[in-house]
């Protein structure tokens, strides 16, 4: 068997790994490029390889840069079966439709300011698209759950445990025979972070694995502890609050928006911050807070209490407010601070947040605050490194506004979390870090190296191909 990394490849988006065992070829994740708008859209405009070649398709979690091309799939001609978690399939559905919509709305606006000599743009695919596709998902619980594998083939059979990254994340083994001799490969997915709100701790894959593809988003970094981040948080909102900052965080519509709500509903509960309105200015994130309702199975025990009391939800507080319609939306232009405006896309490559990005971005009052891990090339990654001006929506602006970071929100695992999964792992042969930009894997693989001394760590480039 071999294996090709067309994604997520010494960057962070766009996973897609595809193993060919004998003809037979799996895809692991199938997810969207994002960052250099020209060098993205250029890599996500068709698929790198025949889509109607692929059996099957194994989804490891419902963010956008791994489930975001899913619909192109189909379009290209793929028949097989999508498996996933069922949270990962109700969180995918959401997280896809809006995908489409934003597609629509951004291809609109742009062909609507369209200079002289530019080619009106179109969306990868649309609500409908969205729709055929969804028939293709196969509901698979995780291995706790179901205690059964899931049979591809007589000789390819998988298992899904709990990623602890977002709801109903998971990680993927693969048991394949090849000529009487069985080997096992995982795929970590994303992989959370350790005592994360609202979700369990990463499954340990209990069989020894073989062959390991790995995320190593942070394989430099070591996240600073919840705790300081609260008090960071608290000393943050404290200061709007007086000064009537506008604080607008763009986020991911799902996981961090939900880690950060819980959080911000503990501070105010224990009388940490002020009752300061949050708006969470995304349809996707008020439907996604019902998806949590659904799969509260998936909570992990603190939290489940935490719902369990009368009253106030976790993800449903007083001073909450979701903002359904787009006028909602604009209403908030029109408001003074101090408020918080939750809004995404998390790297600001598109949605609602643009619009109050171009709103507050030049005011020295406001405050603009990630959560989350901005990819080279974004909108997000030039803020947070000081570009100034910078374009968002073809408009170039001034970056007066205050600008502050929280790495400690993350939903990924940091450099001492990975370090202690991989070596945990037994007999381990192969490593594949993939999901990490050059910088991070050259400061990790050595670092594993010392822990795994026999194995052999790999940091494939896009298209490589490797036998196993
Ligand atoms: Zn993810």
């Amino acid at each position: 068997m071999n294996i090709t990394f067309y994604g997520a490849a010494q960057n962070v988006t766009g996973s897609k790994h595809l193993i060919d065992v004998n003809g037979y070829k799996i895809l692991l994740d199938c997810g969207l490029h994002q960052g250099r708008r020209a060098e993205a859209t250029a890599l996500n405009s068709h698929l790198p390889f025949p889509a109607k070649d692929i059996d099957a398709v194994i989804l490891s979690h419902g963010h956008a840069d791994h489930c975001g091309t899913l619909p192109l799939l189909v379009k290209e001609g793929f028949k097989g079966k999508i498996y996933a978690t069922p949270a990962t399939i109700d969180v995918a559905t959401y997280i896809l439709k809006d995908s489409a919509k934003i597609q629509e709305q951004d291809t609109n606006y742009y062909n609507d300011h369209l200079r002289l000599n530019e080619e009106p743009a179109e969306p990868l695919y649309t609500t409908d698209d969205v729709e055929t596709m969804l028939p293709h998902f196969a509901p698979t619980p995780y291995f706790w759950h179901s205690k059964q594998w899931t049979k591809l083939t007589d000789n390819i059979r998988f298992k899904l445990y709990d990623a602890g990254h977002i709801l109903g994340s998971s990680i993927i083994v693969l048991e394949i025979t090849e000529q009487g001799k069985v080997k096992t490969l995982a795929f970590t997915g994303d992989i959370g972070h350790k005592d994360t709100p609202l979700l369990r701790d990463p499954e340990t894959i209990l069989e020894p694995v073989d062959i390991l593809i790995s995320e190593c988003t942070y394989g430099n970094r070591i996240h600073t502890s919840i705790d300081e981040a609260k008090e960071r948080l608290v000393s943050v909102i404290t200061k709007a609050f007086t000064n009537r900052s506008k604080i607008i965080v763009p986020s991911f519509s799902l996981g961090r928006t939900q880690e950060l709500i819980y959080i911000l509903h503990q501070l105010t509960d224990s009388g940490r911050i002020p009752r300061l309105p949050i708006y969470i200015d995304s349809p996707l994130a008020a439907n996604i807070a019902e998806v949590f309702i659904k799969h509260s199975e998936e909570y992990n025990e603190a939290t489940w209490k935490d719902f369990s009391t009368p009253g106030e939800a976790p993800l449903a507080f007083r001073n909450l407010i979701y903002t359904h319609s787009v006028e909602d939306s604009k209403r908030l232009n029109t408001l003074s601070g101090p408020f918080m405006i939750i809004s995404a896309s998390g790297m600001c490559e598109g949605g609602r947040v643009l619009h109050h990005l171009k709103n507050n971005i030049a005011d020295e009052h406001a405050i603009i605050m990630f959560t989350g891990y901005q990819a080279e090339g974004t909108l997000g990654r030039k803020i947070i490194e000081g570009q100034n001006p910078v374009r968002i929506l073809g408009e170039e602006y001034q970056v007066h506004a205050q600008v502050v970071k929280f790495n400690e929100f993350s939903a990924h695992a940091d450099q001492a979390q990975l370090l202690e999964y991989i070596s945990s792992l037994k007999s381990l042969k192969e490593v594949f870090l993939v999901h990490t930009e050059t910088e991070q894997a050259t400061a990790f693989a050595p670092l594993l190296k010392e822990r795994l001394p026999s194995t052999e760590i790999f940091v494939p480039k896009y298209g490589d191909t490797f036998e196993l």
